[in-house]
C-alpha cells in the first residue's frame, strides 16, 4: 500500500492516552490509517509533502454539525420568538404545518452543509437541522442523498433523520403550548430504523448511523423509551437535545413531574453511546431550583454532552461550568450547530464563556477544548481511532496555517489557535487516507455559486414567514432592518 509522509512546523500526535506536540514532525499515511506520528520514521514513503509553517492535527468531531442553512440571523436581535414566527402559531397547526424547502433543496442543503464542516476542518459530523422549517420530522429520502453527498465529498458521517412526536404552538393569547401527535413520532422512528438498515456501516465505514430523536421536550416518554432500547439493539449512537432552555426544563417539569434527566433515567433511555446537546440547565445550575439528583443522573449514565458555545453565547447562555462537568468526569465533546460551523472559534467562545462563568481564568485550558473538539468527540461515539493521530487511527487530519500575519505569534500552537484562529486558517482536510480538501479547495465545489444558491433558498423560506407568524405581521415588522433605511 502506498505511504504518504506529511511533514510541518508542528505536528498534534498521541502518545499514552494525550495529545503530544511534535515540532518538525511527520504524520505517515498508509491506506486510510496512521502508520506513525511523531519524530525520525525511517520507513519507506512514495511521497512527502510538506506543509511548512503549518500543524498537522487531529480532524475535528462535530456532535452536532450544521446541516441546513442557518437561521440563528433571523432570531438575533428580532424578539419575542412568539411573535417573529419561531413558535409555529395554533392555526398554522391546525392548519396542517407544510415544508418550507423542496426535497431537492433539502437534499441539496445537507451536501452544502458538508463542504461548510470539511472547509473548517471537521472530519467526523453527526449533522442538526432545525426542524421547525419541515412539516414533521426529518425524511429518510434527504438523508439517502445525505448519505450520498457525505461518501461522494469523503465525509465521515454519523447519519439518522430527526423524528419527534411533539411540537410547541402559541396561542392568539400569547401563551405558549404543546401539540403531540404520537403516531407521527413512532412513524418517523420506523423510518429511522429502516435507515440504519439499508447505511450503517457502508461505503467503506465512512457512514455509519444514529438515532436522533428531536428534544426531550417533544417526543412523548414511549418515544423515549423504544428509542433507547433500539439504540441499544442496534448498538448506534443516540443524541438527544435535554438540558438545553429553561422553557424546556420547566416544561418536562410540568408534565412529568420530574427533571429532564430524570425522564431519561426512568424511560430507560441511555444507551453505551448517548450524546446530549447542551448541558446548560440542570438542577441547581443556571436558576434551575427544582430538587432533582440531575448531575448523579448525568454522570452515572455515562452520556456525553455536545457543547456549543457559540451558538449558546449568542442568545447569552453559558455552561455552567465546563471545568464541573470535567471534574465529574462527564465526556464533553464540540459542536457546532450553528453559522459558521467554526470549531476553532467554538474553541475560543467556549474557553472565554468557562471562564466567565467561573470568574476564573485557571480553571480551563486551551488543551481542554482541543481535546473536546477531537478526543471528547471521538470517546462519545466510543471510537478510539478517531479524534487523535497515532499508529492505527483513522488518517482523519487537518492542517492550519500558521504563516498569516492574522495568526499573530506564537509560543504554542494550540494556545495561539485558540487566540488568533479561524476555521479560514484551514488549509487542507484528510479524512480516510483522503484529502477532501487541498489548499482551500474541495474538488467538484465552486463555493462562490454554492453561497448564491444557498442565499436564493434563505430568500424564498423567509418570503413565507408572515403566513407562520402570530398575527400574521408583514415581513418588514418581523424582521426590522437595523437602521432606518435611507
Ligand atoms: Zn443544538
Amino acid at each position: 500500500m502506498k505511504r504518504t509522509a506529511l511533514t510541518a512546523r508542528w505536528v498534534v500526535g498521541h502518545v499514552d492516552g494525550s495529545h503530544r506536540l511534535f515540532r518538525n514532525g511527520t504524520v505517515v499515511v498508509e491506506g486510510t490509517q496512521v502508520l506513525f506520528a511523531g519524530h525520525g520514521f525511517d520507513g519507506e514513503v512514495a511521497e512527502t509533502i510538506d506543509f511548512g509553517d503549518a500543524m498537522i492535527g487531529p480532524g475535528f468531531v462535530d456532535l452536532d454539525a450544521l446541516s441546513d442553512l442557518d437561521t440563528t440571523v433571523l432570531g438575533y436581535d428580532n424578539h419575542p420568538p412568539e411573535l417573529k414566527g419561531r413558535v409555529w402559531p395554533q392555526s398554522y397547526m391546525q392548519a396542517g404545518p407544510r415544508e418550507m424547502y423542496t426535497p431537492e433543496e433539502l437534499a441539496w442543503q445537507k451536501r452544502y452543509a458538508f463542504t461548510r464542516l470539511i472547509r473548517n476542518g471537521i472530519t467526523t459530523a453527526l449533522p442538526i437541522a432545525s426542524l421547525f422549517y419541515r412539516a414533521w420530522g426529518e425524511t429518510a429520502a434527504e438523508f439517502d442523498a445525505a448519505a450520498d453527498a457525505a461518501a461522494d465529498l469523503g465525509l465521515r458521517v454519523y447519519l439518522g433523520p430527526a423524528y419527534r412526536s411533539g411540537n410547541l404552538v402559541v396561542g392568539t393569547n400569547r401563551k405558549i403550548g404543546f401539540h403531540y401527535d404520537d403516531a407521527r413520532g413512532f412513524a418517523g422512528l420506523d423510518d429511522a430504523t429502516r435507515f440504519i438498515d439499508r447505511h450503517e456501516n457502508t461505503h467503506g465505514g465512512l457512514v455509519r448511523t444514529m438515532l436522533a430523536p428531536d428534544r426531550i421536550e417533544t417526543c412523548t416518554p414511549e418515544l423515549l423509551r423504544r428509542s433507547g432500547a433500539l439504540a441499544r439493539d442496534c448498538d448506534v449512537p443516540i443524541r438527544l437535545h435535554c438540558c438545553q432552555s429553561r422553557l424546556e426544563y420547566d416544561l418536562v417539569v410540568q408534565q412529568h413531574g420530574k427533571s429532564p434527566l430524570e425522564l431519561l433515567r426512568d424511560t430507560e433511555f441511555f444507551a453505551p453511546s448517548t450524546v446530549l446537546p447542551h448541558g446548560l440547565f440542570l438542577s441547581g445550575i443556571n436558576g434551575i431550583t427544582h430538587e432533582a439528583p440531575d448531575l448523579d443522573i448525568l454522570t452515572a449514565s455515562g452520556a456525553a454532552l455536545a457543547h456549543c458555545p457559540l451558538v449558546m453565547a449568542r442568545s447569552g447562555k453559558v455552561m455552567q461550568s465546563f471545568p464541573r462537568f470535567r471534574d465529574l468526569g462527564v465526556t464533553i465533546g464540540m459542536g457546532t450547530d450553528t453559522h459558521p460551523p467554526d470549531m476553532i472559534q467554538n474553541m475560543a467562545v467556549g474557553m472565554m464563556t468557562a471562564r466567565i462563568a467561573e470568574a476564573d481564568a485557571t480553571t480551563v485550558r486551551a488543551t481542554d477544548f482541543y481535546d473536546a473538539a477531537t478526543l471528547g468527540g471521538a470517546d462519545a461515539l466510543k471510537r478510539p481511532d478517531l479524534g487523535r493521530l497515532a499508529a492505527g487511527c483513522a488518517a482523519d487530519l487537518n492542517v492550519i496555517r500558521f504563516d498569516t500575519p492574522e495568526m499573530g505569534q506564537v509560543i504554542d500552537p494550540i494556545q495561539t489557535l485558540l487566540l488568533n484562529g479561524s476555521g479560514r486558517d484551514v488549509s487542507d482536510v484528510m479524512i480516510a487516507g483522503r484529502f477532501v480538501m487541498r489548499d482551500g479547495v474541495i474538488p467538484g465545489v465552486d463555493a462562490a455559486a454554492d453561497r448564491e444558491r444557498a442565499q436564493a433558498q434563505f430568500d424564498r423560506m423567509v418570503a413565507q414567514y408572515p403566513d407562520r407568524t402570530l398575527f400574521h405581521p408583514p415581513l418588514e415588522q418581523i424582521f426590522p432592518p437595523s437602521y432606518l433605511l435611507g
